[in-house]
C-alpha cells in the first residue's frame, strides 16, 4: 500500500449525484477527489455512473432513434412524404448510442480536469476516521484522508433468484440497451419506468412485446387520468401490458425463455426469445463500508440520512440512489450540490416537494407535485383544470395532438399543488410547472403569464385558465 493523501472532500461514486458534488465542492475552493469503479462491457473505466453509461442517456438515444423509425413508417405518408421502404440498421443505431455515451462520459473527465477535481478510477471503501481506501484501479491500493466523505454509490438492478440473470436471454436494462438484434418475442417483467421505456424501444423496432406487471393498476404513482390516457397509447403502439400478472419464475430451455405467471384467471406460461427483468433497483453498498465506520444502512439497504443528507457520522454524507427518495438523476444531482455547499459553509437545500418525474415514452408523461388522488385523500379542497393537446395548434402541426395538460390547485389560496402532462415534449414542458411550484405560484400566476403562440406551452397556460373555468381555446366544463 502506498502512503496516504489528504483531501477536503472525497466523493465515492461519479454518477449524477457524485460528480456534481465533486465539481461544486471544487468550485467552493475545496481540494476534491472523486473515486469511481464503473467498468463498461469492453472493460474500459468511465465516469458518469448508471445514468450516463447504462441508464438515462443510452435509453434516450434509443428512444429517439426508435421513435424516428416508427414515425417514418407510420406517419410520414400522412405528412405527404414518401420514403419508400424504411429499413432498420440496428448496428448504426447502436453505434450512435455508444458514441453519445462516450462523448458524455468523456465530458465528465474534462469537467473534472477543468474544475481541479482529482478523478480516480477504482473501488472506494470508507474506513473509520473518514479515510477512503482505493483499490483495484491502475496503481497500488492507497488511502485518502478526507475532512468530508460523500457517499454516492448509486443503485443496481434487483435480481430475483426465480428469474436467474444470464445476460443473454434473461437480461437487465443495461443488456437490453445493448442488444445487437431485434428479438421477435420480448418479455418485460415490470411495467415501471424502465419496462415502459425499453418496451417502447423494442416494440417500435419490431418486437412483439409483452409486459407483465404484478400490480392491478398501471403507473400507480401517476395521476390516474394521465395513467388511463397512457394505457390507451401503449395499447395503440402494440405493447401487450398484462396487469395483475405476478411472475413466479423464468427459465431458459432450448434457446428460449419460459415464464410462468399467475393472474386472476390462474396460471399461465409464456414463451419468449428474451426477457428483461425490470422490477426495480436497490441501493448499492457492496464492499463500501468497512467495520466500525458508524454509517447506518436501513432494512432495505439505503444509507440512512437526514433531510440534508447527513449520515449521522460527523462529516460523512450520502446522496443519490443510495439514499431514500425517488431514484432519479436530477434528485441526486441537487443533493450532491446541496452537500457540497453545506460542506463549504454555504446555504444548501433540496425541495423534495418539487421533484419532476418524466417517462420518455410517446407521448411523454411528466408530472410534479401531488396527483389529484393525493390531494383528494389529503382532504384539502381543490380545483382542477385540464386542456387537451388536440386543441393546441403546435401539437396539431407536429402531428402529436395527443394527451393533455392538467393542473390541480388549492381551492382556498389557489396555490398550484400538482401539474400532470401527457403529450409531446411533456418532459420539457414540466420545467415551467417545477418553477411554479418552487415559487409557490398560484394558477392565477400562470394564467397571467404570457405564453408564445403557437407553442406547446400554451397547453399549460390553458390548463391554468381552465382551473377557474376561464380557458379560451377549449370548452369549460
Ligand atoms: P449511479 O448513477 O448508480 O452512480 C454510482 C457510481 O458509483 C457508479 O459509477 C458506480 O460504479 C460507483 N460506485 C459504487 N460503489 C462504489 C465504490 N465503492 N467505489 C467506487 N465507485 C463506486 N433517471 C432519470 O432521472 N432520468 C432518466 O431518464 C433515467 N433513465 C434511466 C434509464 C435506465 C435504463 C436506468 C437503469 C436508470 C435510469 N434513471 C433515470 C435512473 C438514474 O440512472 C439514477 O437515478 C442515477 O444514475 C443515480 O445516480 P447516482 O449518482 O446516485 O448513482
Ligand atoms: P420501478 O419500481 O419503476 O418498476 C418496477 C415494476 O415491477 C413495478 O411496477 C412492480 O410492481 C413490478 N414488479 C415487481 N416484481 C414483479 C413481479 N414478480 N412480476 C411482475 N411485476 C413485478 O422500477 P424500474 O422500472 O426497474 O426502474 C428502476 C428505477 O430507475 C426507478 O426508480 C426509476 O425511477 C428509475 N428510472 C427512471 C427513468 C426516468 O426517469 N425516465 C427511466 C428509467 C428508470
Amino acid at each position: 500500500m502506498s502512503g496516504s493523501e489528504a483531501f477536503d472532500v472525497v466523493v465515492i461514486g461519479a454518477g449524477p449525484a457524485g460528480y456534481p458534488a465533486a465539481i461544486r465542492a471544487a468550485q467552493n475552493k475545496l481540494k476534491v477527489a472523486c473515486v469511481d469503479e464503473w467498468k463498461n462491457t469492453d472493460g474500459t473505466a468511465a465516469f458518469g455512473g448508471t445514468c450516463l453509461n447504462a441508464g438515462c442517456i443510452p435509453s434516450k438515444a434509443l428512444l429517439e432513434s426508435s421513435e424516428l423509425y416508427w414515425r417514418a413508417r407510420e406517419e410520414f405518408a400522412h405528412h405527404g412524404i414518401g420514403v419508400g421502404q424504411v429499413k432498420l440498421d440496428l448496428a448504426t443505431m447502436q453505434r450512435r448510442r455508444a458514441g453519445i455515451v462516450k462523448t458524455m462520459t468523456g465530458g465528465i473527465a474534462a469537467l473534472f480536469k477543468s474544475a481541479g477535481v482529482t478523478g480516480i478510477h477504482g473501488h472506494g471503501r470508507l474506513l473509520p476516521g473518514n479515510r477512503v481506501e482505493v483499490s483495484g484501479g491502475m496503481g497500488a491500493t492507497r488511502v485518502l484522508e478526507a475532512r468530508h466523505v460523500v457517499i454516492a454509490s448509486g443503485s443496481s438492478p434487483i435480481r430475483l433468484p426465480s428469474m436467474p440473470h444470464d445476460g443473454k436471454l434473461i437480461i437487465d436494462s443495461w443488456n437490453a440497451l445493448e442488444l445487437d438484434a431485434v428479438p421477435r418475442r420480448l418479455g418485460v417483467i415490470g411495467a415501471g419506468v424502465i419496462g415502459l421505456e425499453l418496451g417502447s424501444v423494442w416494440r417500435r423496432l419490431g418486437s412483439e412485446v409483452t409486459v407483465l406487471e404484478a400490480l392491478p393498476q398501471l403507473l400507480p404513482m401517476a395521476d390516474q387520468a394521465i395513467a388511463r390516457e397512457a394505457q390507451r397509447h401503449f395499447k395503440k403502439l402494440g405493447l401487450d401490458i398484462r396487469l395483475g400478472a405476478k411472475v413466479q419464475s423464468a427459465s431458459v430451455t432450448g434457446g428460449a425463455v419460459s415464464v410462468v405467471y399467475t393472474d386472476a384467471s390462474g396460471e399461465h406460461r409464456l414463451e419468449l426469445d428474451k426477457l428483461v427483468v425490470a422490477v426495480g433497483r436497490r441501493p448499492f453498498t457492496e464492499g463500501l463500508l468497512a467495520e466500525g465506520t458508524g454509517v447506518k444502512v436501513d432494512g432495505r439497504g439505503f444509507v440512512e440520512v437526514d433531510e440534508h443528507c447527513r449520515t449521522g457520522v460527523p462529516n460523512v454524507w450520502a446522496v443519490g440512489d443510495v439514499v431514500r427518495g425517488p431514484m432519479l438523476a436530477h434528485k441526486g444531482k441537487e443533493e450532491g450540490i446541496m452537500v457540497a455547499d453545506l460542506i463549504a459553509g454555504r446555504y444548501g437545500e433540496v425541495n423534495y416537494r418539487a421533484i419532476p418525474s418524466v417517462i420518455y415514452t410517446a407521448p411523454e408523461i411528466a408530472w410534479v407535485g401531488l396527483t389529484e388522488e393525493q390531494v383528494k385523500a389529503s382532504g384539502r379542497p381543490y380545483k382542477v383544470g385540464s386542456f387537451p393537446f388536440a386543441a393546441n395548434g403546435r401539437a396539431r402541426a407536429l402531428e402529436a395532438a395527443q394527451g393533455m395538460a392538467k393542473m390541480v390547485s388549492a381551492a382556498d389560496d389557489d396555490e398550484i399543488l400538482g401539474v400532470h402532462i401527457i403529450g409531446p415534449f411533456a418532459g420539457e414542458l414540466i420545467a415551467e410547472a417545477v418553477l411554479a411550484l418552487e415559487y409557490s405560484a398560484s394558477s392565477e400566476d400562470l394564467q397571467r403569464t404570457m405564453h408564445a403562440h403557437p407553442t406547446l406551452s400554451e397547453a399549460l397556460h390553458e390548463a391554468a385558465l381552465a382551473v377557474d373555468k376561464r380557458a379560451i381555446d377549449s370548452i369549460n366544463r
